[in-house]
């Protein structure tokens, strides 16, 4: 038997695996803490478990990260960390420090099958989805080593309080393509023998599927993002190929629906800014018809360049007026900035180097880069 990943397994699977090894159900609790709360990485450092379980788990279970390929901190701190999840594919982990919060973004796939105009991993393809264990051991690794960093000095205690406060899976990969390992995932994100996080600061970002985001609605909702990018359908098709099969009248009405049962009251959507493509003031204004009176916010990207890209960024001043149009019409728009940049190419490079699939090299430098408040004349 292959020994079992305990990163990869949420409350009730890791109470399955000790029922199937004839111990009590209630011990996954003490290793849900252990693991995820104290960052043990053997069993033999668990001290309340019965030394028989410690040694029934070393047989059948580890605990294990993706390994480390490369790690970088930027002048503005912001962290990544660029992963192995075996073969030649590699996936990044960022990790953003603000005053009032720190947030992880992290990946789902190797790749991405949706293909988007303006993405690079999309561009290059997709390789694998993810197992529950290696998007857990992005935020395992980074809050651990996060915590380790932190004890100035030999000997000096670990950090015990958290560190990261807020999860965004916005890296690589589509999350709801790859909805059966994404849901136990958040699910140890929010338990509170784990992470503990709240719903409202996991965010999932999705390019739009239906189906999954009703799914996610019951079976685990936590804050959504949407992937807009186009107020028609005729543009939409061309830039998220996705929209071909669900069309934005059907991702309006499921974000309506996910807001019955989200943990914020609010949708918020993601837009690239594409210069001469979606930027004009008639899709400005097309898209305040089309949210109408849907409680959301709009987050625009200013888009990243990558080799081979047929799109441009919109220049600054014309991302400015855009966003003015929208918060003229009431809706809460920010702009999102550059963060880390500094840190990006030499990572991009590094990612490259490993397996051009990955993509992380082109995506840019400030994707996932924290929104900015937009500052609009009164
Ligand atoms: N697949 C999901 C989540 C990962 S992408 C999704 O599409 O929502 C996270 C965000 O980065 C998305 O909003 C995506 O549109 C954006 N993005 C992708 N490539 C980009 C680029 N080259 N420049 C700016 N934003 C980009
Ligand atoms: Fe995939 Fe998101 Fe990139 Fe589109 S933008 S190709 S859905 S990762």
């Amino acid at each position: 038997m292959n020994a079992v990943n305990l990163l990869g397994l949420d409350g009730q699977a890791l109470e399955q695996l000790l029922q199937s090894l004839g111990e009590r159900p209630f011990r996954a609790r003490q290793l849900k803490r252990w693991i995820h709360r104290h960052g043990a990485a053997d069993f033999e450092s668990m001290s309340d478990l019965a030394r028989s379980l410690r040694e029934k788990l070393s047989g059948h279970a580890l605990i294990a990260a993706p390994g480390v390929i490369s790690h970088r901190t930027a002048p503005d701190a912001t962290q990544k960390w660029l992963l192995s999840v075996g073969g030649k594919d590699a996936v990044e982990a960022v990790y953003i420090p603000e005053p009032d919060r720190a947030t992880l973004c992290i990946s789902t796939q190797a790749g991405c099958a949706v293909n988007c105009v303006f993405c690079s991993t999309g561009k290059q393809g997709f390789s694998r989805n993810l197992a529950t264990a290696e998007i857990v051991g992005q935020l395992w690794l980074a809050e651990h080593s996060l915590r380790r960093a932190d004890a100035v000095g030999v000997g000096a205690p670990v950090r015990a309080e958290r560190v990261i406060s807020n999860v965004v899976l916005m890296g690589m990969g589509e999350p709801l393509q790859n909805y059966d390992a994404v849901v136990p995932a958040l699910r140890l994100m929010l338990d509170d023998d784990a992470y503990g996080l709240s719903r409202r600061r996991v965010t999932l970002s999705t390019a739009g599927m239906v189906p999954q985001i009703d799914r996610l609605a019951q079976d685990c909702p936590v804050a959504l993002a949407v992937s807009l990018h186009a107020p028609d359908d005729a543009l939409r098709d061309t830039l998220v190929p996705l929209n071909r099969k669900y069309p934005l009248r059907e991702l309006m009405a499921a974000c309506r629906r996910y807001l019955r049962s989200a943990p914020r009251d609010f949708i918020t959507f993601e837009y690239v800014m594409l210069d001469g493509v979606n930027d004009s003031d008639a899709h400005a204004r097309a898209l305040v018809r089309l949210v109408g009176d849907l409680p959301c916010k709009f987050n625009l990207i200013p888009f990243n360049p990558f080799p081979g890209a047929t799109v441009r960024r919109s220049p600054p001043q014309r991302i400015q007026e855009f966003a003015a149009r929208l918060a003229a019409a009431g809706i809460v728009t920010t702009i999102r900035r550059t963060r880390g940049d500094q840190i990006e190419a030499a990572c991009g490079q590094l990612a490259g180097a490993v397996d051009d699939r990955t993509g992380i090299a082109d995506r840019g430098p400030d994707h996932r880069a924290r929104p900015v408040p937009l500052r609009v004349a009164p």
